[in-house]
């Protein structure tokens, strides 16, 4: 793949807006990509999709204060805007939205954005506040940009389910499209936190992974979700030094916890390691068929 030499790394909103006003109005398709930045292979994969079905991909880079709580990792999450230019750039993204703090929140505002059930359980239970502060930095980068289409990844499949709902009850113009989650060859869900494990946990770190697919060929094999959890969080525990937030099986994706054939399951898990926490999930068919295994 040849670097995009025409990409352009946009800091200001209103030029943002000005450029894309322009050629939105000209019938291009906009495809949007938004990140927190320290880009890896999970990240290139929405560009990919993103460049496939759309005339101009944006992609956005910001650590949003506004999804972290107190003694999370904000300060420490890592950043590398070169490397990250030149990666965008490679991939094929047109614009790279890059904004300050200070563009995207220039006053405290008094308006918050509530998502309701979906984001209590799993990381809303354990981070409070963290899914308002994702729908409010979406709401203001969807108004933004104004894309046709937005991409997210299925590692985060809370996230993406509370944005679907979001986008259905608010009635906003872009389409959501989820994109499988990228691995490392060990399973591992690439993420780019995962810098922060020290070596023997990034090294334990893929049983998460391999804990997750044994419970979902256990699911199938007939064995019940709430021993299913069991076997999955005691794998966790045997072969990782990690904490376990949770280990917890709901309907995906309204979360409920009943089950019904017409929703699928997840089985997700968060790990907490010295300085890093981990999440990942596996999503099962309602309808248990060898197919499937
Ligand atoms: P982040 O920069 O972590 O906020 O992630 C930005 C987007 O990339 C979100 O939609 C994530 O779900 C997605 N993403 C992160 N890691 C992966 C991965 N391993 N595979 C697929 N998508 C991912």
């Amino acid at each position: 793949m040849n670097a995009n030499a025409t990409m352009q790394i946009v800091r200001s909103i209103a030029e943002l807006q000005n450029i894309l006003n322009t050629k939105q109005r000209d019938g291009r398709t906009v495809g949007f990509v938004p990140t927190m930045g320290f880009l890896h292979e999970g990240h290139l994969t929405l560009v990919k999709h993103a460049r496939r079905d759309h005339d101009i991909v944006v992609m956005s880079i910001f650590v949003n204060p506004a999804q972290f709580g107190p003694g999370e990792d904000y300060e420490a999450y890592p950043r590398d805007e070169q490397r990250d230019a030149e990666l965008a750039s490679t991939a094929g993204v047109d614009y790279l939205f890059i904004p300050s703090v200070k563009e995207m929140y220039p006053h405290p505002s008094s308006i918050r954005i509530l998502p309701g059930e979906q984001a209590t359980r799993l990381c809303g239970a354990s981070r409070p506040g963290h899914f308002d502060g994702v729908l409010k930095v979406l709401l203001k980068l969807f108004n933004i940009v104004d894309p046709d289409e937005s991409y997210f990844g299925m590692k985060d499949a809370q996230q993406l389910a509370i944005i679907e709902t979001f986008v259905r009850d608010f009635n906003l113009r872009t389409t959501i499209s989820r994109v499988p989650t990228v691995r490392e060859e060990d399973g591992l869900a690439k993420s780019s936190r995962n810098v922060r494990l020290e070596k023997s946990e990034r090294n334990e770190a893929s049983a998460i992974n391999r804990a997750l697919v044994a419970g979902k060929k256990r699911y199938y094999e007939g064995v019940p979700l709430q021993e299913v959890e069991k076997i999955v969080r005691k794998a966790i525990e045997n072969e990782t030094s990690g904490t376990i937030d949770y280990v917890t099986a709901l309907a995906y994706p309204s979360l409920n916890e009943g089950f019904n054939q017409t929703e699928e399951v997840i089985i997700a898990a968060a790990v907490k390691f010295t300085s890093t926490r981990l999440i990942d999930n596996i999503i099962m068919s309602t309808i248990k068929d060898e197919k499937n295994v």
